[in-house]
């Protein structure tokens, strides 16, 4: 148990750490591109949020929430997923007097009590995007293009795009008669928890992962051909949009999304290659969240991405990962008094923003410069007495295996211009 990890956890180790980083950048960069600012949530909240806010009927609420009462007796809950949470913030943090649209994205863990397998954990990883205010289709084609772009710039192909409307409670309810109707007369062949999804939330049968299931509403009537006048201008829109910036996508009228909130829009980006976990980002508008969390009447749009899933995808694609540094200089030091000169020369490097080595481990220089190496050092310099002393050194690149002589109070001003011609370089 000490030393074993719980069930569906997992450390991020250094060697991998450079990817997530990398993927964090990037969605740093492309939020701000598009206006969306940092929001940090608690990891937990009232356990009433989430009931409410990712609706009692669904598989989470229903069966996979890290539910405890703390001390003082409040049941909390630990966060499943992100949307609840920015909710409750944008509603307790008056955020509807600022100028809307109010654009969020947040990266956070997320908590659930789930099956383990690949791609699929007990504590994970989402990003996501919210935006509050806007009613009309091009807030959804911006957050969808969020998503595209990430995928783009991160060099990942193979992704596709599918979208539907569940429209608003007002066609979804004359809906769900005609669908339960039909799913009625195939009862026999649903699984046992479709049955009572058919009872309380007919339209999630039709994304229920059961082969039966699938079979059984293949001829189920269609939501699209269902929807209300404005749910079906705002489909139309929202189709022309993507068009128009040019991001494929297909229809598929099973999507429902796993959670309650949702209105009209709802979209999947789906990995062709992680298999039965291949959906790596899902999102949609939820015009009644709002509101339903204590709010006023807001529209809603957003997305949560699966950033183990999407780490996994880039890795299935061989996508690219800017690969970590070594120090720039490694220092090795021989005798006491060059090692006090080395701690102070790489403190002074490093203090100058250039990644900087010495010897901790007593090693001798043979095992100093094998350590260099291995840890993809770009230059040494070796510091004895006589360097000391003499108030020279040799400067190795250990790329090249060329050697300069070098003074040793020149070392420090070397590096500093050799980092300032590098920024101009790249400016
Ligand atoms: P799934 O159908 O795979 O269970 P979901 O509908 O429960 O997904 P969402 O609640 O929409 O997923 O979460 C958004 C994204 O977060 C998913 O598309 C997926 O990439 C990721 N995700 C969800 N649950 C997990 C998990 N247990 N482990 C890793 N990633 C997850
Ligand atoms: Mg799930």
């Amino acid at each position: 148990m000490l030393t074993q990890a719980p069930k569906g956890t997992r450390d991020i180790l250094p060697q991998e750490v450079y990817k997530w980083q990398h993927v964090e950048n990037i969605i740093k960069e492309i939020c701000g591109n598009f206006g969306y600012s940092e929001i940090r949530i608690p990891v937990f909240e009232h356990t009433e949020l989430f009931q409410r806010g990712v609706g009692d009927t669904t598989d989470i609420v229903q069966k996979e929430m890290y539910t405890f009462d703390d001390k003082g007796g409040r049941s909390i809950t630990l966060r499943p997923e992100g949307t609840a949470g920015v909710v409750r913030s944008y509603i307790q943090n008056g955020m509807a007097s600022l100028p809307q649209p109010v654009k969020l994205f947040y990266n956070i863990t997320a908590y659930r009590y789930e099956n383990v397998q690949k791609g699929r954990y007990r504590e994970f990883n989402q990003f996501g995007a919210e935006a509050f205010g806007a009613e009309g289709p091009s807030i959804d084609v911006e957050i969808i293009s969020i998503a595209d772009l990430l995928f783009k710039k991160l060099g990942i192909s193979n992704i596709r795009l599918n979208i539907n409307s569940i429209g608003c409670p007002v066609c979804r309810e004359k809906y769900g008669i005609v669908l339960k109707e039909y799913l009625e007369q195939k009862k026999e062949q649903l699984c046992s928890d479709c049955r009572v999804r058919l009872e309380r939330n007919p339209l999630r049968v039709l994304d229920c992962k059961v082969k039966e299931c699938n079979l059984a509403t293949e001829g189920a009537p269609s939501m699209l051909d269902n929807l209300c006048e404005e749910c079906g201008d705002h489909f139309e829109g929202l189709k022309g949009m993507l068009e128009k910036v040019g991001i494929d996508y297909a229809v598929d009228s099973r999507i429902v999304r796993g959670l309650d909130y949702y209105t009209k829009t709802v979209f999947e980006f789906v990995s062709e290659n992680v298999g039965t976990q291949g959906t790596i980002c899902g999102g949609g508008r939820y015009d009644g969240l709002v509101e339903a969390c204590g709010g006023s009447v807001t529209p809603a749009v957003g997305f949560a991405l699966g950033m183990e899933r999407l780490i996994m995808e880039m890795d299935n694609q061989n996508a690219s990962f800017p690969l970590p540094k070594g120090p720039e200089l490694f220092v090795a030091s021989i005798g006491s008094d060059a090692d006090l000169f080395a701690q102070e020369l790489v403190y002074q490097l490093r203090e100058n923003g250039i990644s900087a080595e010495k010897n901790h481990m007593g090693r001798s220089l043979k095992a100093q410069m094998k350590y260099a190496d291995k840890c993809d050092a770009a230059f040494t310099v070796v510091i004895g007495e006589n360097e000391i002393l003499s108030n020279k050194a040799v400067l190795k690149n250990m790329e090249t295996g060329e050697e300069k002589d070098v003074s040793l109070d020149s070392i420090l001003e070397r590096f500093k211009r050799a980092k300032s011609a590098c920024k101009e370089g790249t400016a």
